[in-house]
């Protein structure tokens, strides 16, 4: 048996119907801003599809081969996802749940459109009546409800999660955002649960002239304190995220339990070759 080795091979949660597999059949796809296409998928397979209930849910997209209609799909059991004997596991990347419409069957999920990449290619090309194959969902990390300042940084890769978490805010909070992201047209409106105080700082990459500035972990670095039980989520490009997750460990005392912090892609590497780098024990 070959084993799925992927980052967020996860289970399930209390409370939570078990991760399962389908496929799911392209219906529609939408430019949001002109880097980052939503796909929405339907069909039967996702019937009893456990999504959308809560915020930062992700699933993993398993994409046919080159000339090939469908994936070889894995099964989900103890040792999590495990394929077919002798099957070549597809290329499988994990994706935000950003809507998933329990009755008229129908899961949303935006890609950035990066460059090149098996998932990124696929998703440009795809047409209705295209197929991929599914896991999932697998929970993400929310903000607990007694946090009353939150602190949310990432990039365009993040962005799904960030619309995802500020529509199921609880009032009363207060949400600080930076999100950084090609340039202004690369922005989206985000909406925010009744009650809350969102500010968002949107950060263009096109008005920086030094390749070496990251101006993701200088606006978070620089940001004056909030008062109060602060809780920060951050993902996006790795190593800008280890800077994030160094300051907020070090300078600010975060810990595990009030700071989420994932590495979503590595610049200038596939997810393999990111994965098959020794492991940084600060990831
Ligand atoms: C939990 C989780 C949720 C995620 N949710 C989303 C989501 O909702 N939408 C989304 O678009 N992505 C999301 N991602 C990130 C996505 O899985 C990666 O960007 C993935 O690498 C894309 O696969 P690929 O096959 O296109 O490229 P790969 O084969 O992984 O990489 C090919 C090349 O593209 C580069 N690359 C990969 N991603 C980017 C990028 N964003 N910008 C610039 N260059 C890039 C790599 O550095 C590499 O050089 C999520 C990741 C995780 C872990």
């Amino acid at each position: 048996m070959a084993r799925d080795d992927e980052t967020t091979n996860r289970r399930s949660s209390p409370g939570r119907s078990p991760i399962r597999t389908c496929l799911a059949t392209v219906v529609r796809s939408v430019e949001v801003t002109p880097r980052m296409l939503r796909l929405t998928f339907g069909g039967d397979g996702l019937r009893g599809f456990d999504g959308g209930r809560q915020a930062d849910e992700h699933v993993k997209l398993f994409f046919p081969p080159k000339g090939e209609p469908i994936p070889v799909l894995p099964e989900f059991g103890p040792e999590g996802l495990v394929f077919p004997d002798g099957a070549t596991p597809p290329h499988a990347r994990n994706y935000t749940v950003r809507r998933f419409d329990p009755v008229g069957l129908e899961l949303d999920v935006d890609f950035v459109i990066h460059g090149n990449g098996r998932a990124v290619e696929w998703a440009r090309d795809a047409r209705p009546g295209d197929v991929l194959g599914i896991a999932g969902p697998a929970p993400g990390s929310h903000p607990p409800a007694d946090a009353d300042q939150l602190l949310i940084a990432g990039d365009e890769t993040a962005l799904p999660a960030v619309a995802s978490i500020l529509e199921r805010l609880a009032p009363g909070t207060r949400a600080h955002v930076f999100v950084e992201v090609a340039d202004r047209n690369e922005e989206q409106c985000l909406a925010a649960a009744p009650d809350t105080d969102v500010r968002v700082r949107w950060l263009h990459r096109d008005t920086t002239t030094d390749a070496e500035e990251d101006q993701l972990a200088d606006a978070v670095c620089e940001f004056p304190w909030p008062d109060g039980t602060v809780y920060a989520w951050v993902a996006g490009e790795a190593l800008t995220v280890r800077t994030i997750r160094r300051y907020l460990r070090n300078e600010r005392g975060m810990n595990r339990h009030t700071l989420h912090a994932a590495g979503y892609w590595r610049r200038g590497k596939t997810v393999e070759e990111w994965l098959s780098e020794p492991e940084d024990t600060d990831r």
